[in-house]
C-alpha cells in the first residue's frame, strides 16, 4: 500500500513516517530529505536549492518529479511507500498519478494530520534531530533523550542538528505556501475517497495509534 502523509510544516509528517517505517517496514520517501542530501554536494544546483529552501519557497516541480520517479521505479519499494512532503501542489499530485500508473501502483490512503496554526511555529522552531539515526526530537514537546538510551551505538557521539529553514522568519512563509498551494490538494484526494483525518494535536504515541488503527482497518 502507498500512503501520503499530508499536513502543514510541523504537523509531524516526518515523525509519523519514521514510526511507520519502524512498525510497518514501509519506505519513507521524503522529498525534503532527498533535497537536503543534494544540498551537501558543492554544485551550482545545491546553492540554488539552499536559497529556495531557506526562504521557505517550493523547489521547481521538474526537480522534484525527477527525484520521485527515480524512487517510484524501484521494484524493491513498490506499493510500500510513504510519501512525506510530496505532493505539495496540484501539478505534483497529477504527475504522481501519472508516474504511479506507469509503474502499476496507486495511492490507497492520504493521512491528513490536523494541527492548529498556533502550535505549528513552536513545533517547527523547537525541532532538532540526531546526526546519526536522524530521529527527530522537539526541544519543547519531546526533548532529546540521553543518547545512551538509543539502540544505535553510534548515537552516543551524536550532534543535534537544526535545519536552517526551521526558524521563525521562514515559518510564516512556509505556512502561507502550504495554505495557498498544498491545502487545496485535500479536495483532489477527497474526491478519490482516500482521505482520513487524524487529530495531530495529541501526543506522538496517540497520533501513531490513530494512524495504525486506520491502516489496520483498511
Ligand atoms: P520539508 O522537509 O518537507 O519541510 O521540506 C523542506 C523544503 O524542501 C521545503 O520548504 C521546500 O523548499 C523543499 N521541498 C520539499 N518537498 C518539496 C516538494 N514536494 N515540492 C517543492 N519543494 C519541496
Amino acid at each position: 500500500m502507498n500512503i501520503i502523509i499530508f499536513g502543514p510544516p510541523g504537523a509531524g509528517k516526518g515523525t509519523q513516517s519514521s514510526c511507520l517505517v519502524e512498525k510497518k517496514k514501509m519506505y519513507q520517501l521524503s522529498t525534503g530529505d532527498l533535497l537536503r542530501v543534494e544540498l551537501k554536494s558543492d554544485s551550482n544546483l545545491s546553492k540554488k536549492l539552499k536559497e529556495i529552501m531557506d526562504s521557505g519557497k517550493l523547489v521547481s516541480d521538474d526537480i522534484i518529479n525527477n527525484l520521485i520517479e527515480k524512487k517510484i521505479s524501484e521494484p524493491s519499494i513498490k506499493n510500500n511507500i510513504i510519501f512525506d512532503g510530496f505532493p505539495r501542489n496540484i501539478d505534483q499530485a497529477k504527475s504522481l498519478d501519472t508516474m504511479l500508473k506507469k509503474y502499476g501502483q496507486i495511492i490507497s490512503l492520504v493521512i491528513n494530520l490536523k494541527v492548529d496554526n498556533s502550535i505549528l511555529v513552536k513545533r517547527i522552531s523547537g525541532r532538532v534531530s540526531c546526526s546519526f539515526c536522524k530521529k527527530p526530537f522537539n526541544e519543547f514537546f519531546d526533548p532529546p533523550r540521553d543518547p545512551s538510551e538509543c539502540s544505535n551505538k553510534e548515537c552516543i557521539n551524536r550532534d543535534l542538528i537544526k535545519r536552517s529553514d526551521d526558524n521563525e522568519n521562514t515559518v510564516s512563509n512556509r505556512l502561507k505556501i502550504y495554505e495557498d498551494s498544498t491545502l487545496p490538494l485535500l479536495n483532489f484526494y477527497e474526491s478519490k475517497g482516500v482521505v482520513k483525518n487524524v487529530d495531530a494535536m495529541k501526543s506522538i504515541n496517540e497520533v501513531t495509534k490513530q494512524i495504525n488503527c486506520i491502516i489496520d482497518d483498511l
